[in-house]
């Protein structure tokens, strides 16, 4: 079967389409659901009655990297290469280091207004940039920590 969505959203149901952003529970019990919004995901925590928790943005895997997880019985299908260097220090270099659904109810309560997705891969950009300035700050200061005052 030809599968045209990667999931299902874990509370209203719609399809979230493959490559494409979705929210994640940040408890990691509960990162098998998705979310197709931080509504949706706001909707769910009540429920899995969480005591601190947030929606994590991600990004949905493209159709090609997909193997569905119901094809258990069937031999599985290793993907050569799919594996990128996840576990290398580097990978943080793309990651979001924003919590998108803060960020948005900042944005939603001081000026009214959405925020598309991809803000969080700039402004994540715009943080690592002035960590790496605090970072160098730090180590001409001969320290091995970071502080507020670096930045
Ligand atoms: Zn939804
Ligand atoms: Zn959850």
């Amino acid at each position: 079967m030809d599968q045209t969505y990667w999931r299902k959203c874990g509370s209203c149901k719609k399809e979230i389409g493959f490559n494409s952003i979705y929210q994640a529970c940040s408890v990691s019990s509960c990162t098998k659901f998705a979310f197709c919004s931080v509504d949706c995901w706001d909707q769910h925590n009540p429920i899995m009655n969480h005591k601190s928790a947030w929606a994590e943005e991600r990004r949905s895997p493209r159709k090609e990297e997909f193997v569905p997880e119901s094809t258990s019985d069937a031999p599985r299908r290793i993907i050569v290469g799919a594996k990128s260097a996840a576990s290398s220090p580097s990978s943080m270099e793309k990651e979001i280091l924003i919590v998108a659904s803060k960020m948005k109810q900042y944005i939603k309560d001081k000026h009214d207004m959405n925020t598309s997705g991809n803000v969080m891969e700039a402004l994540s950009d715009h943080v690592r940039f002035l960590a790496d300035k605090a970072a160098e700050k730090a180590r001409q200061e001969g320290r091995k920590t970071v502080m507020d005052r670096d930045f």
